[in-house]
């Protein structure tokens, strides 16, 4: 049973970092943020468009690794209409999901994230979109570098 989730898991990565979702600009974003992993290389733009305090669209343009993509992928896809606080929530599920491999509550698709965390070296890769989309949804319009957090 475990292995087959690893496998379906493995296989909705790959598939994410094929064809990722939402993968484009977003013309009509009213809030940009940047994120950017010197480490890997990955570097990555998310285009949010918010309707008062619930996100309406959300997209994102960029290169790097393929968990880097994937993330990105599945964040652009779980996000949409979800509101600040929601999204504040969803970030803080994720970030234990990836960086311990267990969260609490549901995180549908996401959860196939939840393998990064035996590759540390790919935690701040499947993180970085979680911190770009932080920032922008919060009007933070700066660039996330994972070599400034604070954290
Ligand atoms: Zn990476």
């Amino acid at each position: 049973m475990f292995d087959d989730l690893t496998e379906l898991y493995h296989q909705l990565l790959l598939d994410h970092n094929k064809s990722p979702r939402n993968f484009r600009v977003l013309p009509d974003a009213n809030r940009i943020a940047q994120g950017t992993n010197p480490i890997c290389g990955d570097n990555y733009t998310i285009y949010a468009k918010m309707d008062g305090d619930v996100v309406q669209e959300l997209t994102f343009q960029g290169s790097g690794c393929a968990i880097s993509k994937a993330s990105a992928s599945l964040l652009t896809e779980s996000l949409k209409g979800k509101t600040r606080a929601e999204v504040k929530a969803m970030f803080d599920k994720v970030r234990d999901l990836i960086t311990t491999g267990h969260s609490d509550g549901d995180l549908g698709k996401v959860a196939a994230l939840s393998g990064v965390h035996k590759f540390p070296a790919r935690v701040k890769c499947a993180l970085l979109p979680w911190h770009a989309v932080a920032a922008a949804v919060e009007g933070r319009g700066e660039t996330v570098s994972t070599e400034s957090e604070k954290e």
